[in-house]
Formats: C-alpha cells, structure tokens, sequence
C-alpha cells in the first residue's frame, strides 16, 4: 500500500507497493478472494454496480479484488518512468487472464473481424503461430509473416496489402532469439494507421517496455518469469487507451470467458515482487554460460542476444536493459548428441517452458518443434542438434559444471 504523495523511484518499490488497494482487515499481503460471486446490501447498490455508478466487485469472470491487485502492479511495471510529451505519466490498464493464450486472443478478436490481415514475422511462439495460421483464418482473419527485422520491406507490404489491421511482434524470439526493432516497425505501422502489439513474455516490463514507442498493446504469459517459480499457468493484456480498455476490451474479456483464478493471481502476485532481482541473476548467470558454450569444443554455434556475434545484438542494446535469460546453442554431434546431453544433466531441468527459478533445457527438434517438417524448422535455425536454454538464477558455478558433465558425455 503506497501512499500517493510519495513518489516511488525504483523498480522493485513499483513491485512491492505498486497497488493501492486497502483489505478490509487490514490483511499485509492481498488475500486470495476465493469467491464466484460478491454480495449487494440492498438492490439498489446492486443495480449502481451495474451501471457502473458504484465500483465495486459483481462476479469473479468480470473482476475480482486479488486479480484488480496484480493487475495495478503489471501496468505499473510497464509503465515504469515512462511519460507523456507533457511530462505527466503514462498510465496504463492492465487485464489478467487464464493463460497466455487467453490474453491474446481476447487482444487479437476485440481487434480484428473477418476479412482483416495480420502482418507478423517468422520464430513466433508456437501457440500464437498456430492461432494465426490455423484457427483464425476459420474465422476468415489472415496473417502475413514476413522479416520484419528487415525494415526496408516492411512499409512496401503494408502498402500492398490494404487488408493489413494490426502489426504483431515478440521479440526476442523462440528460439534463435531472433529480435524485431520495437520503434522502428511501430513508427512505420502507425504512419498507416494499423494498431500495433507485441508479445513481451521474453523480455518481462523490468527488461523492456514497449511502451515507450508507439505500440497499442502488450500482453504477456505470465507462466514464465512475471510468475518466476513454475506455479500457475496465467496471461496478462495491458493497453494505452483507457477507454477502449475500460469498454471493448473489457467486454470481449468477459465475454470470452478468459479470466484468471484468485490463487494463480495470489502467486503471481508474489512472483512479480521479486522480478527485478532474479532477472539480474538471470541475466548474469545466462551471460556466464553463453561465454562458457561459445568456447566448448563440442558447440559449434551459441544463440545469445548478449554476444556481439547475434544478428540482433545492435536492436537488442537498443531497446533492451538486459539482454534476457534465454539462449541456444548447436552442438557439433547432431541429433544423437543432442539427445544423450539432455538426458547426462544432473541438476538442469529436462522441460519445455521458460522463466522458472531453475535452469531448464529442452530439445527443439524432438520437443516444441516436433510436429514441425524438417526442411521448415532448419530454416529458421532449428537444427537437430539445437538445444535452448532458460538459464535459472542457481548458483553459476553448479550450472556450468552441469553444462560441463552433460557435454564431456555426450
Ligand atoms: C508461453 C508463451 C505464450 C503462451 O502463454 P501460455 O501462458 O502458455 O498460454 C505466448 N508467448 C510466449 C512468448 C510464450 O513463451
């Protein structure tokens, strides 16, 4: 609880006391609401609630009070120090939501109807590539993919494709780290009109904030490091413009039936107080080890926004505070040799999923890209013998010696 004449300055303040919300009983830490429903004193409170006359709760899938707590929290964190030209802060509207996949499709049908396009590029996560390229051309929206990290096409495909609504972008992404320079592709977006998002689940609000360039939304799964520790599946939408926040978004969120849990919200709640000082710790020991893998004889190719030697390393020092807790590497060996170090690790966590306090490793190839055609996958640097990373903030030196057991190994 802050007390709004007091100006918090640093990013963990905003993590800790970034909710102003009072709970009756004066309770330290939000209380998990575990309610469906809230009640009215009299019929008339009932019907100013619904008018929107009087705040207040009404129903869990409209609102709930552990959820408003997160919500105020995550907007405050992507809205961190950033201002209007006028100096005056940028405030922001925040909406939980069951999952990832569930912020963003309420994001993505509150904006779009039949016969609009998408225009996004390759490496996106494999739940939003499916969605797009799957599912909502059923729903007659189509998705252009293209490289967008090559900003000289990007206005030519606007302007030849007036279908074109809405410009999506996750950066970094899955899992060459491929990055997409966030203002440029916003500015020429905008120029024509089209409402921009972007997926910031790699990068979290401490790392980089959209924000600050002209994007319309940001949404996150908060299942990866917002929540840090593995418990709760979760997805946050965040806008800009409170009245189409407050108003379609809101609607199509309820409608839609993507809301969150109190429990999920109460643990994302702690995760988000500890965000700053594990992504430090991620980020160093993920530093640390993409150091380590380029020297080792047995790699032959490391993927790491924080080497010179990534494509993206200009767009990442550019727009990033840190260059993030993800990498991958190639390993020599193929297929073969990609299999037996997964299963040699000692301490490292054989999973998919991203964000967690430990260290976990997966197998593209055999795992999250299993269903994915050869040919294609090696287009996009998914090699038999690529294995990505999420570093965890465990002590460096068991990490390495881990990394260094697994590969003499294999
Ligand atoms: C995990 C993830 C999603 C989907 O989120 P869920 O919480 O699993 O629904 C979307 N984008 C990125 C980048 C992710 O890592």
């Amino acid at each position: 609880m802050s007390d709004n004449t007091f100006t918090l300055t640093g990013f963990s303040s905003v993590a800790i006391h970034g909710n102003e919300s009072k709970h009756p009983n004066y309770a330290h830490v939000t209380p998990i609401y575990a309610t469906s429903t809230f009640t009215f004193d009299t019929a008339q409170q009932g019907m100013e609630r619904f008018e929107g006359k009087q705040e207040g709760y009404i129903y869990s899938r409209w609102g709930n009070p552990t959820f408003t707590d997160a919500e105020k929290v995550i907007a405050a964190m992507e809205a961190f120090r950033i201002t209007h030209p006028d100096g005056s802060p940028l405030q922001l509207k925040a909406l939980l939501h069951a999952s990832g996949q569930a912020a963003m499709t309420t994001m993505f049908m509150a904006n779009l109807k039949a016969g609009d396009k998408i225009l996004s590029h390759y490496s996106l996560y494999g739940g939003t590539h499916e969605l797009m390229l799957k599912v909502f051309p059923e729903a007659g929206i189509e998705t252009i993919i293209a490289d967008l990290g090559n900003i000289s096409i990007v206005e030519e495909i606007i302007v030849n494709n007036p279908g074109i609504k809405l410009v999506h972008i996750e950066t970094p992404a899955n899992p060459t780290l491929d990055c997409v320079d966030i203002e440029a592709v916003a500015n020429i977006a905008k120029k024509h009109g089209l409402i921009v998002t972007v997926d910031n689940t790699f990068a979290t609000p401490y790392l980089q904030q959209p924000f600050k360039y002209n994007v319309d939304f940001v949404f996150h799964s908060t299942t990866k490091f917002l929540n840090g520790h593995g418990t709760a599946i979760g997805g946050v939408l965040i806008g800009r413009d409170a009245d189409v926040m407050n108003g379609k978004i809101t609607k199509w969120q309820r409608l839609l039936g993507g809301n969150s849990n109190p429990f999920d919200a109460f643990l994302l709640l702690q995760g988000l107080k500890t965000l700053e000082i594990r992504m430090d710790r991620h980020c160093s020991n993920t530093m640390a080890v993409a150091k380590y893998l380029k020297g080792h004889a047995a790699v032959s190719k490391v993927n790491y926004t924080g080497l010179p030697s990534h494509p993206d390393y200009e767009v990442v020092q550019k727009q990033m505070k840190q260059p993030g807790a993800l990498l991958s590497f190639e390993l020599k060996g193929g297929i073969e040799a990609a299999k037996q170090f997964i299963d040699n690790l000692k301490m490292c966590v054989r999973a998919v999923s991203l964000g967690t306090a430990d260290t976990l490793l997966c197998h593209p190839a055999t795992m999250t890209h299993y269903g994915v055609p050869k040919e294609e996958r090696e287009k996009f640097g998914i090699t038999d013998g690529l294995i990505r990373m999420s570093v965890g903030i465990e002590g460096i030196t068991d990490i390495l010696n881990d990394l260094e057991q697994a590969l003499a190994n294999s």
